[in-house]
């Protein structure tokens, strides 16, 4: 299959995916967009307002900078991939939970490994984080750093340059060494440790969206199946109810120490 077909098939798996609990209060997926075949991927943390409206990623304000600074470079939208970590907006803008980036991370793994490209330049801190876990996005923007499977190129997201002159100028002066990085990785040789598994057929990409709606735990004779979803988030709702429970008891418990305090008062 051609990198194209395999990507949209991941979109498709995307579209259809109820992986975590993000498919529930979204319009729209957002799985990503632009030519398989580039050198350069620019991953983002998650879709906001617009893309969720539209479907398509970086469209808003942050999205028109992205396009202005891909044109400094000699680059048009259209010739790179633009894309999220999580595909499903997170109501409000919240950060991401753990249990969400872990159901949605398969897909953007598949989709970096169907392209293969030579450098990922990641949007922000969280996405360089994804990446890199020990970095810090003021230290290690503008850097070129060798993960165990990517070439990363951390930069400001452009919407914290909308909003910061100082970020602004420092995202534009990132974004104008992007050439001279993409150039020197080739001089370095081959693309490093990212595999262009092309192997990768259609059951493989119907299979993730599979393992990600459900896990089952086996009793016996019983199986419990249960979205991935549930575990943190319902975990922490059952420890709150829990809580509750025990300052409800322990009321009940001050309130007939006090009722038999005052019985024994009132005996004497
Ligand atoms: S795992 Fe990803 S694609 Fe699936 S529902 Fe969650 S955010 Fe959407």
């Amino acid at each position: 299959m051609k990198k194209k077909e395999l990507m949209e098939q991941v979109s498709k798996n995307v579209i259809n995916c109820k992986g975590c609990r993000l498919y529930q209060e979204a319009k729209n997926s957002v799985p990503g967009e632009g030519n398989p075949e580039s050198n350069l991927a620019f991953i983002g943390e998650a879709p906001g307002a617009v893309e969720d409206e539209t479907g398509r990623p970086f469209v808003g304000r942050a999205g028109k900078l992205l396009e202005n600074l891909l044109g400094r470079i000699g680059y048009k939208r259209e010739d790179v991939w633009v894309g999220n970590i999580i595909k499903h907006r997170p109501p409000g803008n919240r950060d991401p939970m753990p249990d969400e980036i872990r159901a949605c991370a398969p897909y953007l793994d598949l989709q970096l490994r169907i392209m293969a490209p030579l450098l990922v330049v990641t949007l922000g801190r969280f996405a360089m984080n994804y990446f890199y876990k020990e970095g810090k996005i003021s230290t290690n923007k503008g850097q070129l750093i060798k993960t165990d499977k990517y070439h990363i190129y951390p930069v400001y997201h452009p919407a914290a340059g909308l909003r910061n002159p100082t970020m602004l100028r420092s995202l534009e002066g990132d974004f104008l060494k992007i050439p001279a990085v993409l150039e020197d990785i080739q001089k370095g040789g081959s693309r490093f440790a990212i595999e262009n598994d092309l192997e990768i057929n259609v059951t493989d990409l119907e299979r993730i969206g599979q393992d990600l709606e459900n896990i089952s735990i086996e009793f016996g004779n019983v199986s419990i199946r249960f979205n991935q979803a549930i575990d943190s988030f319902s975990i922490y709702k059952l420890v709150s109810l829990i809580k509750y429970l025990l300052i409800y008891l322990g009321i009940l418990n001050i309130m007939f120490i006090l009722n038999g305090i005052m019985f024994l008062i009132l005996k004497r």
